[in-house]
């Protein structure tokens, strides 16, 4: 394995994707065996609060000699004016007490946010909701997504899609407001660890223009470094304008399938290019291309 990635021109880069330590439904080893089929050559693995993945993804591209880098991920929920907006992290040491620390008070606040959405489904005679998402969760991080597995099994309703629109997007009879960190202090613990701090698909907000300038100057100022321009489904000209933005506000750019499980719209490395006039997170930062070593003295992560 290398020490250093290949430069972007022969590389595919996916930063963004979920295994079983959230709510992804492979296995970090199925994970990587499924990104090297998609020829991807660098893949981030960016589990909702939790980097319980990254050590069996190495394991398991070390033990089949995968020509797969790994680059340290996770995906931090944070609030923001009432938005719950994610920040990507990239590059970091995982093992770093400032990094352990936040992600142990955001699992608290996912527990806890997860009783509150049981809760509100008990009272809408759904009762059993939190066995059964804990159930599908194991010992991954509990997701809204755990909740919308388990609604769709009890036959409530038959696409991810409708179950949000109904039972868990914001106002919605199982909604809980969450409780979590602000976007500076999951940039400072990113930073504090040694990575980036990449907004996550910034389209998805349901953000107005002038919003999201504010959303992205508090971004800026909190120093964050990147914009997540390139997802493999976006609506038409997003790209564009996220590429527009970036520049303004000199971000450099991401790129990630946001990949959760087999399916025909979203996959791994699918569609990820980034537009002329913006500069690649990997390049801005040649850092993250180094391999840090690990507890065990290994240079595996990136
Ligand atoms: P949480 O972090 O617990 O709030 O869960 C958020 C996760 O739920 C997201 O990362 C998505 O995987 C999933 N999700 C949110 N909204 C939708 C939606 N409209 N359709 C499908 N999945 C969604
Ligand atoms: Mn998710
Ligand atoms: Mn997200
Ligand atoms: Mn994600």
């Amino acid at each position: 394995m290398p020490d250093t990635l290949p430069t972007s021109a022969f590389s595919l880069y996916d930063l963004h994707s979920h295994t079983t330590a959230s709510d992804g439904l492979l296995t970090p080893a199925e994970l990587v065996t499924r990104a090297v089929a998609m020829r991807v050559g660098v893949l981030a693995i960016t589990d909702h609060d939790s980097v319980a993945g990254i050590a069996p993804a190495r394991a398991a591209i070390q033990r089949a000699q995968l020509p797969l880098q790994l680059m340290t991920g996770v995906e931090i929920s944070t609030l923001w004016e009432h938005h719950e907006i994610h920040i990507v992290g990239l590059g970091f040491d995982p093992q770093h007490p400032a990094m352990s620390a936040l992600l142990a008070e955001q699992r608290q606040r996912r527990q806890a946010r997860a009783v509150a959405i049981a809760g509100r489904l008990e009272k809408a005679r759904l009762p059993g909701a939190l066995a059964g998402a804990q159930a599908l969760a194991g010992d991954g991080a509990i997701t809204r997504g755990h909740f919308a597995r388990w609604l769709i099994a009890e036959g409530k309703a038959e696409t991810m899609a409708q179950v949000f629109k109904q039972y868990l997007a914001r106002g919605k009879t199982g909604y809980a407001p969450p409780q979590w960190c602000t976007i500076e202090q999951a940039i400072d613990a990113i930073h504090h660890s040694g990575g980036r701090a990449v907004l996550a698909h910034p389209g998805r907000y349901g953000l107005s223009g002038k919003w999201l300038k504010r959303l992205l100057t508090c971004f800026s100022d909190a120093g964050g470094e990147a914009l997540e321009v390139a997802q493999c489904q976006q609506p038409p000209n997003e790209r564009t304008q996220l590429a527009a933005l970036a520049h303004t506000f000199d971000l450099a750019a991401s790129q990630g399938s946001d990949f959760h499980m087999p399916c025909p719209w979203i996959e791994l490395g699918r569609k990820l290019w980034l537009p002329k006039g913006v500069e690649a997170i990997w390049s801005r930062y040649p850092a993250l291309q180094c391999a840090a070593p690990d507890a065990h003295g290994q240079r595996g992560d990136l």
